[in-house]
This record gives C-alpha cells, sequence and structure tokens, in this order.
C-alpha cells in the first residue's frame, strides 16, 4: 500500500529516520506527484507525469505562497526544527523557480530559525544543470539519489524518463563536493540489490567521492510487487565492504 500524497507546501516536522526532526517542504502540486524517475519502491505509487506539465506555470505553488507559508511555520514553530527539507511529491529541484526559492528558505532560516539545517532529498536528475547544481550545492546537506550502478538496474529500477543516462548523473555529483549519497536498496526481480550492480555502484560511488552515503532498504508502501526488503545484515555488510574502500557509509532501518 503506498501514501497519499502530501496536502501541503509544508508538512510535519516529521521524525525522519535519517534527519531526525525535520520539517518537509513540498514544492510540487498539491494534487499530483511530478518526477523524472518511476522508482518501483516510490512511497506515492507510480509517476504518471513525468515532463509534460512542467512548462504549465498555474500547477506549481508560487514562490510567494512558498515563502509565505514557510515564513509562518517557523515564526510559530517551538522548538525550531533540526532540519528544513526539500522534499514532498515528487522531484523538488523541478519547480521553475528552484534556485530562487533555495536562496528564499536560506533567508528564512537565518531569521527565525538559525540553529535548523537546510537539506534536499533529490534524486540527482536536474544535477547536470549547471544553476540547480550551484543551488543544491548553497544547502547545508544535499542528499543526492544513487540506487544504481549499472545502465540496466537503472532503467529497471528507477525507470527515468527519456533522456536520463546513469552516465550524466554521475558526472554532475562528481563535481559537487560533500554530496551525501542516499542509496535504496530492494530485492526481487526488480531489486537493485545483486552482485553485478552493488560492483558497478562502488565504481561509481568512487568517482562521486561522497562524504557520506545513506542505505536503507523498504519500509513504507510501494507500487510493485517483484520488490521486497533487504535483511539489515546484507545491509551491514554493504556498509562494510564501502569501508574496505573508504567510503563512509551508515545503515538506516526502522527497529521493528
Ligand atoms: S525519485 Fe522519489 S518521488 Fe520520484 S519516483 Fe523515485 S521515489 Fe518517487
Amino acid at each position: 500500500m503506498t501514501i497519499p500524497l502530501q496536502r501541503g507546501i509544508i508538512y510535519g516536522p516529521v521524525n525522519s529516520r535519517r534527519l531526525g526532526r525535520s520539517l518537509g517542504i513540498n514544492l510540487l502540486p498539491l494534487s499530483l506527484k511530478i518526477c523524472t524517475f518511476n522508482c518501483v519502491y516510490c512511497q506515492y505509487g507510480w509517476t504518471r507525469v513525468h515532463h509534460q506539465k512542467l512548462a504549465d506555470e498555474d500547477l506549481w505553488p508560487k514562490m510567494k505562497t512558498v515563502v509565505e507559508t514557510v515564513k509562518q511555520a517557523l515564526q510559530t514553530l517551538q522548538p525550531a526544527p533540526a532540519y528544513l527539507t526539500f522534499s514532498g511529491n515528487g522531484e523538488p529541484s523541478l519547480h521553475p523557480a528552484f534556485v530562487q526559492l533555495v536562496e528564499e528558505v536560506i533567508h528564512l532560516r537565518n531569521l527565525y530559525a538559525a540553529s535548523a539545517r537546510t537539506a534536499i532529498l533529490s534524486n540527482s536528475t536536474t544535477i547536470f544543470n549547471k544553476s540547480i547544481r550551484e543551488a543544491i550545492a548553497r544547502l547545508d546537506v544535499p542528499i543526492m539519489k544513487l540506487d544504481c550502478g549499472d545502465e540496466k538496474c537503472f532503467q529497471t529500477y528507477n525507470r527515468p524518463s527519456q533522456g536520463i543516462t546513469l552516465a550524466a548523473i554521475v558526472r554532475g555529483l562528481s563535481e559537487m563536493k560533500n554530496v551525501t549519497i542516499q542509496s535504496l536498496f530492494s530485492e526481487g526481480a526488480e531489486g537493485n540489490f545483486y552482485s553485478e550492480n552493488l560492483t558497478a555502484w562502488i565504481e561509481q560511488l568512487k568517482k562521486i567521492s561522497p562524504r557520506q552515503v545513506q542505505i536503507y532498504t523498504l519500509d513504507r508502501g510501494y507500487p510493485s510487487d517483484q520488490i521486497f526488503p533487504v535483511t539489515k545484515e546484507k545491509l551491514l555488510e554493504l556498509r562494510d565492504r564501502l569501508a574496505q574502500e573508504n567510503i563512509r557509509a551508515e545503515v538506516f532501518t526502522r527497529e521493528r
């Protein structure tokens, strides 16, 4: 069972597995998910809208509305959240005013919640765009998706929109400093936790040199019936394999 879309521009603060008390900022429309991926594990279900509506300005929350909403939340929330996190109903960096919104949110954080850190959960597909890459780099904690090391896995697992390649994503991520990589692993016929992919994924990580890799598995609902969670033991083994390559990684699982 997948979960419903976020119904507001802000949500939470939620107790995030990876960030602690985090105020989500949803720059996506409230009525549909827009994403350049169609991951087999997406908690919001299958992607119905890839690119075709991106140019329709009326779909997106207006910049002024986003700024006012975040401002009001920060003025009233006590205590302040630990993180202000761009996330929500799809890929946040697709918002037409994303670059300016990053500046606005950093400004609001400085004014009203100086102790909070800014973050993004991104699928990395816009990272080839220099201005978006620079905006993401302005955030304290850019958390960028890389689930696959080879193109075959990428096409089956993340199901990108036409024209998006794994090679371009890895190139863009390699140009970022201090990036955190997020990788969600699943077993099964449509999963990514198989030997060839793991080896290729580690090779890609070596090119990127991330500050940290966050490893986790299925937790919420997901649309594919061809995947299932990876055990914590296997994820810890993978973490140890990364340590041998001097790549710092952490496993996040919810205790059951
Ligand atoms: S990138 Fe995120 S929002 Fe987009 S399909 Fe994958 S899990 Fe869903």
